[in-house]
């Protein structure tokens, strides 16, 4: 049986958070998009006003892990937002009694980042970098509340966020990113926690299976990694 279990909570963000609470989910995220300027492009994560440290360090992990992934600059200084942006995203995580994100890792106002959003190779690599985020900090499993922002609101059945360069919703594009990582959660094996990755952009050529402590060292001279 799958270590996790996804379970998409819809509603108003308070209902959402009250049903992850009764759901007693181990970790809660809403995924969302960012959008501003078109040259505006980093990633952001935002964590309640009364985040716990796990919060605040799945965020930072979260936030950089995507920086990598993308080759995207941080939001000042680790990425995470504690309390929101002048109090924007607090009341979507403040009602939560667990660890909880709402993740901002790309702009859909960004026509390189759009390109990402609306491609399938961009919307499996942000799940990928979200299901090993959960991997790695909620390693005994359980349920996972995931909240699509803006769509399935009581109060406003019609909104999906911004629009995204080139073409699609903000809510839509968060919506499939979701999903993958759902797939990716409930799907694969609780083994393997930890791989190595050799990534010619968006081609995986090879995971390698290591133990969770082994120290990496890359020999930049001879262009050799050892495990
Ligand atoms: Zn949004």
């Amino acid at each position: 049986m799958a270590k996790y279990t996804v379970k998409f909570v819809k509603g108003d963000y308070t209902a959402r958070q009250e049903a992850a609470n009764a759901l007693k989910a181990v970790a809660y995220v809403e995924h969302h998009f960012n959008s501003g300027p078109s040259t505006a492009g980093y990633v952001s994560v935002v964590v309640g006003s009364n985040a716990s440290q796990t919060s605040k360090n799945w965020g930072r992990w979260y936030a950089q892990a995507i920086g990598n992934a993308f080759g995207v600059k941080l939001y000042q200084p680790d990425g995470v937002v504690v309390g929101g942006f002048g109090g924007r995203g607090d009341g979507n995580l403040k009602y939560t009694r667990m660890p909880a994100l709402l993740l901002e890792p790309l702009f859909c106002s960004n026509p390189l980042h759009a390109g990402w959003i609306r491609s399938a190779q961009g919307q499996q690599r942000l799940a990928e970098v979200l299901a090993d985020s959960i991997r790695r900090f909620f390693p005994d499993g359980g349920t996972i509340a995931f909240s699509v922002g803006h769509k399935y609101k009581t109060s406003s059945p019609k909104d999906r966020g911004a629009e995204v360069f080139g073409g699609g919703m903000e809510a839509d594009y968060a919506e499939l990113v979701l999903k993958a990582a759902q797939a990716l959660l409930e799907g694969e094996p609780a083994a393997a926690l930890d791989q190595v990755k050799i990534r010619r952009g968006d081609a995986l050529l090879q995971a390698i299976d290591v133990d969770p402590d082994t120290e990496l060292r890359w020999d930049p001279v001879t262009k050799t990694l050892y495990l």
